[in-house]
């Protein structure tokens, strides 16, 4: 599923289902950054990638959003930001915040930065 344009090199970003760690997520990732198994076993960009731009739809877990939407990707590819919703520990305490794309990371989010009002992706 082709969701919108890479920020950084303009290449096509799509959607594809991935298993990580038993675990079936969405990867969305520009068609100029690919990544496969060195000889090492190590997971690293191919030779021939000019980009780096790859999300992971479990990129927030850590903030207790389970998943980055597909819709949530294609409205950050189109206006430069998104705004999600994150949940505090154990469920409780809501907050939305604004991501943004990331060079280096792929998307990153504006800890300094207040939602004015609750948007729902
Ligand atoms: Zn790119």
């Amino acid at each position: 599923m082709i969701l919108g344009n890479c920020p950084y090199c303009d290449g096509i970003v799509t959607s594809k289902k991935i298993t990580a760690q038993g675990k079936t997520v969405k990867l969305y990732s520009c068609q100029n950054a690919k990544k496969e198994y060195d000889e090492s076993e190590q997971y690293v960009f191919t030779a021939d990638s000019t980009c780096r731009f790859r999300v992971y739809s479990n990129a927030f877990l850590r903030w207790n959003k389970r998943s980055f939407s597909e819709y949530e990707m294609k409205n950050l590819l189109k206006d430069g930001q998104a705004t999600i919703r994150l949940h505090g520990r154990k469920g409780t305490g809501e907050y939305f915040k604004y991501v943004i794309t990331d060079e280096e990371y792929g998307v990153s989010v504006l800890w300094d930065e207040e939602v004015e009002k609750e948007e729902t992706a």
